[in-house]
């Protein structure tokens, strides 16, 4: 183990090598291109000062073409950066040569900080060699060639010790900018994934959120594999906030998150998509697993928790959804929580698979008065732009799930009703393909115990016509009375299998 003060001094020196790569292949693309201009400019310099234009360009084109290898080569970073280096050092020493003026040493010193953005020691060190064997030995072995200066003629040595502390004197600096980049760099990947973080989990129990649940749908999807979605929902949540107090409750979801959590597979995703809600993703399970899946998560959430001093007994009910790769995300969202609303309208503490095959196909055609329907049809507008109106203003919560799923199912009715005839007679209302009755009418009374409690808040008034409580009367009967009109034709059943 080194001692501290060495520890203390090595960690101000850089790691290296830690240039995400569209950095590093644009400074690449762009030292290249200077190594190729200065290459040039030095050759045009010296057919200047009367060199043969043939020679110039031949001495030219050795650090040009190491550049091109370094930019074309299909090598690692390293090894073309460490070419890029020994170009940029070969440039200076053509310079030197073929002007033979001592200033146009200056040059070594521009090119180091020029290696010193690839922010790696290996090309630096490189850059070092080529200066060490051109100063150093070449510049002891033949003084005249190397610093074409009377007094280096006279003490070579000495001005091999000057050049070498002037090298490293702007080596030092050049590290230094690199350190103070790379620590920079550092500390904003650091708050980086923090804020990233942050924004794709939920805050209290540190599962995905719905943005990550749904990028995470997003990619399962297009791998087109099969997959299973649950939504789930904790029974009687409310009473544990109301008896026990919201930090005792944050408790009670705190732990069945991690619950949750502990019954996916590396892979799985389990998101609070809601208050007490959660939405489980397993990319890759077929629908041979929904049952299974879903009995661990009530088993799980069976288990006594210990909160404030009492063990509560907490149970879930949950729906699941079974996708082949083809469907729409957003389809397999709304299949798990309708099934999971059957589940609770079943009863709670079950779940719920959700039965595609058997949810098309069996619609029915209700008879109804078109002026009643469209009556109704109309309520529900109205609800639908005081809901948003009170979203926008604050006065409801945008996370108020129940309601907005109920209102999405209920939509294919309004679209039904839409394209009634518009006389006055009896008409058929054909339900949609997908839609069972007993949903829709599960749904609308979902809708209308939350609009009638909001209303008595004084937070949605919508008025109700009688027409509309008739139309909705004479359906919820085809539901509850198998003998009336439709029922008896075609009563759809529930599309879901209960367990
Ligand atoms: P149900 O069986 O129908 O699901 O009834 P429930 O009592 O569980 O009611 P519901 O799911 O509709 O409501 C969930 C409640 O969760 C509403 C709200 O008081 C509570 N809640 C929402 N977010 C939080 C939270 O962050 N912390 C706590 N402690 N409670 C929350
Ligand atoms: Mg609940």
């Amino acid at each position: 183990m080194a001692p501290q003060w060495l520890r203390a001094i090595g960690s101000f020196f850089p790691r290296g090598s830690r240039l995400p790569e569209a950095a590093w292949a644009f400074r690449h693309r762009m030292i290249a291109g200077f190594v190729l201009a200065s290459a040039l400019a030095v050759a045009a310099f010296a057919v200047l000062q009367g060199t043969d234009p043939a020679h110039a360009l031949l001495e030219a084109a050795l650090p040009s073409g190491l550049a091109a290898v370094a930019v074309g080569a299909r090598w690692g970073r390293r090894p073309r950066a460490t070419l890029s280096a020994v170009a940029l050092m070969a440039v200076a020493a053509i310079a030197v040569h073929a002007s033979g003026t001592i200033e146009a040493h200056f040059l070594f010193f521009i090119m180091v900080p020029i290696v010193a953005l690839y922010e790696d020691w290996t090309p630096l060190a490189a850059a070092a060699v080529v200066v060490f064997l051109h100063h150093g030995v070449l510049g002891m072995i033949s003084p005249g060639h190397v610093y074409n200066h009377p007094a280096a003629l006279q003490d070579p040595l000495l001005w091999g010790v000057i050049h070498s502390a002037l090298f490293l004197a702007i080596c030092a600096t050049s590290i230094l900018h690199w350190s103070i980049h790379e620590r920079a760099r550092a500390e904003e990947t650091v708050l980086l994934d923090r804020l990233a973080s942050q924004a794709l989990h939920d805050p209290l129990t540190g599962l995905a959120n719905r943005t990550l649940l749904h990028e995470r749908l997003t990619a399962a999807a297009a791998a087109g594999e099969p997959l299973l979605v649950l939504s789930v929902d904790i029974d009687g949540f409310k009473p544990v906030n109301d008896s026990y107090g919201h930090a005792a409750g944050d408790a009670v979801l705190l732990e069945l998150a991690r619950r949750i959590q502990a019954c996916c597979r590396a892979g799985d995703t389990a998101a609070r998509t809601g208050g007490d809600e959660f939405t489980l993703l397993l990319p890759g399970s077929g629908s041979g697993l929904a049952a299974g899946m879903a009995q661990r998560i009530m088993k799980a959430a069976a288990e006594p928790v210990h909160v404030a001093g009492a063990d509560l007994h907490m149970t879930a009910s949950v729906g699941v959804a079974s996708g082949s790769g083809s469907e729409k995300i957003d389809d397999l969202l709304e299949w798990a929580d309708q099934a999971m609303y059957a589940a609770k309208h079943a009863g709670r503490n079950r779940f719920v698979v959700y039965d595609q095959s058997r949810g098309s196909g069996n619609g029915c055609t209700l008879p109804v008065d078109p002026g009643q329907a469209r009556s109704w049809a109309s309520y529900t507008q109205k609800l639908r732009g005081e809901i948003d109106t009170a979203k926008r203003a604050g006065r409801l919560p945008e996370q108020t799930r129940g309601p907005e799923t109920a209102r999405r199912t209920l939509e294919s009715l309004l679209a039904a009703i839409d394209q009634l005839p518009s006389g006055q007679g009896p008409a058929g209302l054909p339900l949609p393909e997908r839609t069972a009755l007993q949903e829709f009418v599960f749904h609308h009374e979902l809708v209308q115990q939350w609009t009638d409690s909001l209303t008595r808040q004084g937070i949605l008034n919508v008025p109700r016509s009688a027409d509309a409580t008739a139309f909705w009367d004479s359906l919820r009967r085809t539901v509850t009375d198998p003998e009336s009109g439709a029922g008896k034709r075609g009563r759809p059943d529930a599309r879901a299998a209960v367990r």
